[in-house]
């Protein structure tokens, strides 16, 4: 099976185990999930916590009481398959894929003067919170067949009672 599950999933605070950063960035990004993506977090804080954590270690899954899915895959389609198929819905809401602050819709003439150069996008945005600019381009059009690709993925999750 490709990720197992124990206690119930949640958005609003989710903490991404280390070597998952892209994972953090793509829940910010697809689904505006409140993510906590610090490598440095000790195991004792990772096992505490009430927020859904997310990780690849068997040793961490066994000890957790909260709720935790255990990722078996190195797969990123599956990875975005498992919230996927745990109800996150894609494109619905963002944040920040840098900080997870939240993006505010702004004029692209503003994003051309803040990076320096051309933007070719209908519609920019930019972080409250690190002031980092988007626009829609070739790499949203990545997250929507990342999406797709997740959406035929055949992943197998347990559920466990809490
Ligand atoms: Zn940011």
């Amino acid at each position: 099976m490709a990720c197992e599950l124990k206690g119930s999933p949640r958005a609003d605070c989710i903490y991404v185990d280390a070597m998952l950063g892209w994972l953090a960035r793509m829940l910010r990004i697809l689904f505006g999930a409140r993510v906590v993506y610090s490598p440095g977090a000790s195991d004792s804080e990772l096992a505490a916590t009430d927020c859904l954590v997310v990780t690849r270690d068997e040793e961490l899954f066994r000890v957790r009481r909260g709720p935790t899915l255990l990722l078996r895959t190195d797969d990123h389609d599956a990875w975005i398959a498992a919230f996927l198929r745990l109800g996150f819905r894609p494109f619905e809401r963002t944040a920040c894929p840098a900080c997870g602050g939240e993006l505010v819709e702004v004029d692209c003439g503003e994003a051309e003067r803040a990076v320096g150069h051309a933007v070719v996008s209908e519609r920019c945005w930019r972080c409250t919170s690190c002031g980092h600019y988007y626009w829609v381009g070739s790499h949203w059009r990545g997250l929507r067949e990342l999406v797709e690709r997740a959406r035929r993925a055949d992943v197998d999750i347990v559920c466990r009672g809490p």
